[in-house]
Parts: structure tokens; sequence; C-alpha cells
């Protein structure tokens, strides 16, 4: 008796799975890809691929000119991001005036020559006067720059300008240590070596050991 009804419960779970054959919510990429909208910019890429050989209609490639313009919309959206609205809110009256320095805030950028990425490391400072910036608001403004085309020593000084213009501050000093594909995967090829900028404005400009202490005080977290 047992077995039967067994058998019998069996057969009834089979019946519903054959009759029904419900559409998966788990779909294919090509499926999948349908969805997608994407832009001129990644009409383009189709282009860039079927130009180097590849195959833009394989599995695998379906949706990359969508995410390829996705990803450089992205990684270039410091063009579109207002450093007002960043900055607003975030100001404060200053209590004393000792250096303030932010170290290691970690940025990725893509070079202009060969819109390859470059990352690093950017260290920043500043003597307040009479305003000092939420701590948080100093690696935002370093993402606005980093994400545009740049040279390395371009954003250093456009952090710069910027922190001396919002605060009004005695000095700011802002250290850049960066490494570049456009170096390490091509032209000379040199994976270990890495490059430094720096802008020095006010104080740390005309006062030798203002500028060492601040040396001073991130020379552990260069390589
Ligand atoms: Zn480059």
């Amino acid at each position: 008796m047992k077995s039967g009804n067994k058998a019998a419960a069996l057969k009834v779970v089979e019946t519903k799975v054959s009759a029904t054959k419900p559409a998966s919510k788990y779909v294919t990429k090509a499926q999948d890809a349908k969805k997608d909208e994407r832009g001129a910019i990644g009409d383009m890429f189709e282009k860039i691929l079927k130009d180097l050989g590849e195959d833009p209609s394989r599995e695998g490639l379906l949706r990359t000119p969508y995410r390829a313009e996705k990803a450089l919309r992205f990684l270039t959206g410091g063009y579109t991001t207002n450093i007002e609205e960043i900055i607003n809110g975030a100001l404060f009256t200053a209590e004393n005036d000792d250096m303030v320095v932010v170290k290691n805030i970690e940025y990725y950028s893509l070079c202009e020559h060969h819109m390859l990425p470059f990352f690093g490391t950017v260290h920043v400072a500043y003597l307040p006067d009479k305003k000092i910036i939420g701590l948080s608001k100093i690696p935002r403004i370093v993402d606005v720059f980093a994400r545009r085309l740049q040279v390395q020593e371009r954003i250093t000084q456009q952090i710069a300008d910027t922190l001396m213009e919002v605060l009004e501050p005695r000095g700011v000093a802002v250290v850049s240590e960066a490494q570049h594909f456009c170096m390490m995967m091509r032209g000379v090829e040199k994976q270990c070596s890495s490059t430094v900028t720096s802008a020095m404005l006010g104080e740390f400009r005309r006062n030798s050991a203002t500028k060492d202490e601040f040396l001073a005080l991130i020379r552990s977290s260069l390589r």
C-alpha cells in the first residue's frame, strides 16, 4: 500500500512539470541583451569590436558595447558633477589653525593620452584660517577630478586650487603617487615605477618648515 501511494504521488509531480512549462525567470545573456538601451557611444564600441576583428554578436560580447558605454560614462562622471553641491552644507567655522591632513585617498582615473587607467593615492593637507570642511568631502572632491580624462599633474593641481578657493586657508598641499597602465602594459612596460606629483600653495610654498612637516607626516605612506 505505502509504496503504491508513493509512486502515485511522484507521477503527479512529473505530470505537473511537463504540463505547465513556465517561462524561466533565469535568462541567457542573449535574451537579456534585448533589454539594454545603449547610446551613440555603445554603437561606436560595437564598431570598435568589429574593427578589432571580433564578432560582436557572440554571446559574451552581446552586452559589451552597452557595458563599455556605461563604464566609460561612470569613469568620466566628473565632467557633470557639481563641486558646489558636494561642498555646500559641509563647511564649518575653524576652531583652531592646526594643520589638517587626509592621507591615502585612493583614486582611479583615465590618462588623456591613451584613455588607459592610472590609479594611486593622494595626500591632502591644509592650514585652516576661518573655515574647515567635512573630512569625507575631500575624497569626493578627489573623485570629481579623477573621473575625467586626466594627467596626474592636473588632478593634483585642481584638488589644491579647489580647496584654496573653497576654504580660503593659509595654505594647501597635495601630493599624489600613481601607477599608469599606459606605462605598465605598453610603451616602456615598467610595472614597478610610480609617478609622484605635488602642488604646494600659500604657507606650504612659502614656508619650508610647514612643507617639511607635511612631507614628514605622509612619508610613511609613499612607496
Ligand atoms: Zn597614457
